[in-house]
């Protein structure tokens, strides 16, 4: 399985917490309320990638941490 590489962008993050609700093991709010990354170590990347698709604002990636190849969003998604 690939590694993956997942962040937050905190231009769009407006601190919904589903991110956190779903995989609190991974995403945590910051001091400012916004998502950020504990790990991703020992989470399927399907688990992350239904989890980055529930994220209103669509401010969670997930890529292939050796190629760059981008799991999620895909290309019309992004904004
Ligand atoms: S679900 Fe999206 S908007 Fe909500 S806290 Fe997580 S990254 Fe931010």
């Amino acid at each position: 399985m690939s590694k993956l590489r997942v962040t937050v962008n905190h231009n769009k993050c407006v601190g919904s917490q589903l991110c956190v609700q779903f995989l609190p093991a991974v995403f945590k709010l910051n001091e400012k309320g916004q998502s950020v990354i504990i790990t991703t170590k020992e989470i399927d990347q399907q688990s992350i990638i239904s989890t980055a698709e529930q994220c209103p604002q669509c401010a969670i990636k997930v890529l292939d941490a050796d190629t760059g190849e981008v799991f999620f969003p895909p290309a019309e998604l992004e904004f």
